[in-house]
């Protein structure tokens, strides 16, 4: 029926036999696709009365000498632009999922694209004062979706630079591992307790909210580095031990990597 979607298991019966399982998952599959539409579309819709917010906010005098008034200004500017960028992640996160676009149409110069994001990590990291390395192999280009795993792997770098208590180390490498290329983040923060890691890429995830709240990420990030990962044949890897550290990798596959153009 092509109008229903299954989702099949293979198990061994007996000794001789195999069984297949099919469970029909249209309605599943149906309310999935019903909760990406929802979500784009409050997302896009949320956007317009925000900037009018924004924009308001913005214009208005300064010189209110009501330490009240002032205060509350600042903390209405800084929630709208928590606001906004949720709103971005999700929009982002939105046009991942229905993305069609085909991975090896495009080449992607990640060395250029990693030496941008290195400058952009740098201003960044201005308050915490981290040792940020990027060892970078010049001649590593893959095919892909440019504006993904360039979203994929600043999330990746930003992360390491908010969640690294002050004066850390990290540690950004892009190589061939084997024949596969490597994308790999290593900082020596807190770590990550075990029990989180597997939960850590659902939408809205965090470990730890009041502490997250305070550093203005949106729980977001990794939801959209697992989609962008999926989109390009890859999964995320994480591996942290409390107290000393965590890393986060990805490799793509030898059959993404390709010649400069
Ligand atoms: P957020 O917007 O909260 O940063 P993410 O999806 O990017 O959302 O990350 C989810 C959670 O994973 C974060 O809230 C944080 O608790 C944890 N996390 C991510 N990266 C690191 C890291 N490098 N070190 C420690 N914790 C991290």
């Amino acid at each position: 029926n092509p109008n229903k979607t299954f989702e099949y298991r293979i198990m061994p019966y007996g000794e001789e036999h195999l069984l297949l399982i099919a469970r029909d998952v249209t309605r599943v599959s149906q309310l999935e696709e019903m909760r990406k539409d929802f979500v784009a579309n409050v997302s896009h819709e949320l956007r317009t009365p925000l900037t009018v917010l924004s924009g308001y906010l913005e214009i208005l005098p300064e010189d209110e000498d009501n330490p009240m008034v002032q205060k509350a200004m600042k903390e209405m500017s800084a929630q709208a632009q928590r606001m906004q960028s949720l709103i971005e992640d999700l929009l982002v996160l939105s046009r991942i999922e229905a993305s069609s676009e085909r991975i090896y149409e495009n080449k992607v110069n990640m060395p250029a694209m990693l030496a941008q994001l290195e400058k952009e990590a740098a201003t960044l990291n201005v308050d915490k004062g981290h040792k940020i390395t990027f060892h970078i192999d010049p001649a590593l280009w893959v095919f892909g979706v440019e504006t993904e795993l360039r979203s994929a792997c600043s999330n990746l770098v930003f992360n390491a630079v908010h969640y690294t208590p002050p004066g850390g180390e990290i540690n950004v490498h892009w190589r061939r591992e084997g024949h596969d290329a490597l994308f790999a983040v290593i900082d020596n923060g807190d770590g990550i307790e075990q029990n989180h890691l597997a939960r850590l890429t659902e939408r809205f995830y965090r470990v730890d909210k009041a502490r997250s709240r305070k550093t203005g990420g949106s729980g977001l990030g990794l939801s959209i580095v697992k989609h962008v990962l999926s989109h390009h044949n890859s999964q995320l890897d994480i591996t942290s031990t409390v107290g000393e550290g965590s890393q986060f990798s990805f490799l793509l596959d030898e059959e993404l990597i390709t010649e400069k153009s």
